[in-house]
């Protein structure tokens, strides 16, 4: 029976049962973390071969080229050749680089703020105001990149398969300050939405009031499959040259969750003029990556269908973790309608939407019962979720037991904090 159902009596009887299940968790002394969506070590280990490779006496790639030494800005050749396929991309377009996406990401937004990107009319921070929309639930760390360089942030309602596309039109129609877009288009963190052809089609299409707009399609689980569909990435550069707009996107991908979350390889992919745009700046930072990591890294993934082969391998390790807590929840919160959570197919994130104003006392309670849980909110703008509800469960770093035993806690929580306000609305 659901919540909404149920007498004061009966509820007054449940928050007396489920105040007695939270004292007897408080009591367990937990220490569980589903914080951040780390790989495991179990899922590190899957790429320990790195870890000798490339090899004393193999320096060199398939040019000839001694990858020890400066240069080769664009990165190596071959690395790029495995995973320009896998990103859907020309290998001619794709740039490989250091260890993070993220660091991508901030040069493509700091080059855009004081220089201009391609099609500016002056450099974004010549600008009176900087506006992106950001589709949420999303990643916090694009947040925190707005935030830091005062990107104002506007929210867009994001479904199954991509943003309310009414909304995103209206706001880039008339506005020219509306800059950028973030996008995470497979398994998107932290809903799992996968943006469909249709709506891809329609950003890239969409008239913008700003010459110089940008989706910045950050690809970080393109091939992060939890399911046997593992759906191909969608030909942006191409679709954004059919729509007139080839200049449009900024592709972003890393091997971060393939190999070592630490020690991976990043990549940008765009139109052929933004990476002439984008390799003229980032010569100016850099003489060049590091290409014994991208060496080592083509030594070991060989080619696509190793990579395709060493995800799967992952997905043997998360996906019972991911089945666990929609068995957890289904279990414990199912037939009380107290919260809703998304079934991913792929990616690193469950996210569970609780009762409307109780995130924050959830996360509260968790915490104190010795669960961390990502801070409600984080998945907003300005950490600011207008309907305090969504809680972002990354379940890939615990053991399985310690999932089970997190996802436990946390739907005696969700339950408790529930029940609370449903008392406090019937009184
Ligand atoms: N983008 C998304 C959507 C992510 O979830 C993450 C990692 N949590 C990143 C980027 C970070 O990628 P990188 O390690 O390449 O900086």
């Amino acid at each position: 029976m659901s919540l909404s159902e149920l007498s004061r009596d009966e509820l007054v009887a449940l928050h007396a049962e489920q105040s007695a299940a939270y004292e007897a968790l408080v009591a367990q002394g937990l220490t569980l973390d589903l914080t951040r969506g780390k790989p495991s070590s179990a899922q590190l280990d899957l790429s320990n071969a790195l870890l000798s490779l490339p090899g004393e006496g193999d320096h060199a790639d398939a040019a000839g080229v001694d990858v020890r030494n400066y240069g080769g800005l664009q990165g190596l050749t071959e690395l790029r050749e495995i995973f320009a396929p896998l990103l859907n991309v020309p290998v001619a377009q794709l740039v490989a680089g250091d260890n993070a996406s993220l660091a991508v990401m901030h040069d493509a937004i700091v080059f855009s703020l004081l220089k201009g990107t391609v099609g500016s009319p002056r450099p974004w921070a010549q600008e009176e105001n900087v506006r992106f929309l950001c589709p949420v639930p999303g990643y916090d760390r694009h947040f925190a990149l707005c935030e830091q360089f005062g990107i104002e942030m506007v929210p867009v309602p994001l479904g199954a398969d991509g943003p309310d596309l009414d909304a995103v039109r209206a706001l880039v129609a008339d506005d020219p300050s509306v800059k950028g877009i973030w996008v995470v288009p497979t398994y998107a963190n932290p809903t799992g939405a996968v943006y469909s052809e249709d709506v891809t089609r329609a950003l890239l299409a969409m008239p913008t009031a700003a010459p110089d707009f940008r989706v910045f399609w950050d690809n970080a689980y393109a091939v992060h499959h939890l399911t046997d569909v593992e759906t191909p990435a969608l030909d942006v550069l191409g679709l954004a040259a059919e729509a007139g707009n080839p200049d449009r996107v900024f592709l972003f991908a890393s091997t971060s969750k393939i190999t070592f979350a630490g020690a991976g390889v990043s990549f940008f992919a765009s139109s052929a003029a933004n990476i002439a745009w984008y390799l003229g700046h980032l010569g100016k930072r850099t003489i060049g990556p590091d290409k014994v990591n991208h060496l080592r890294h083509a030594r070991f993934l060989r080619d696509a269908d190793g990579v395709r082969a060493l995800m799967r391998a992952h997905r043997a390790i998360i996906a019972p973790k991911f089945a666990l807590v929609d068995q957890i929840l289904s279990d414990r919160l199912g037939d009380l309608g107290a919260a809703t959570w998304t079934d991913p197919d792929g990616g690193y994130f469950i996210s569970l939407d609780v009762a409307d104003g109780t995130a924050t006392r959830v996360v509260a309670l968790a915490k104190d019962a010795g669960i961390a849980m990502t801070g409600a909110g984080a998945a907003f703008p300005y950490g600011r979720d207008p309907r305090d509800r969504n809680i972002r469960i990354a379940p890939t770093m615990p053991s399985p037991d310690a999932v089970a035993q997190a996802i436990e806690g946390l739907a005696v929580c969700v339950l408790l904090a529930a029940v609370e306000q449903r008392l406090a609305e019937a009184s």
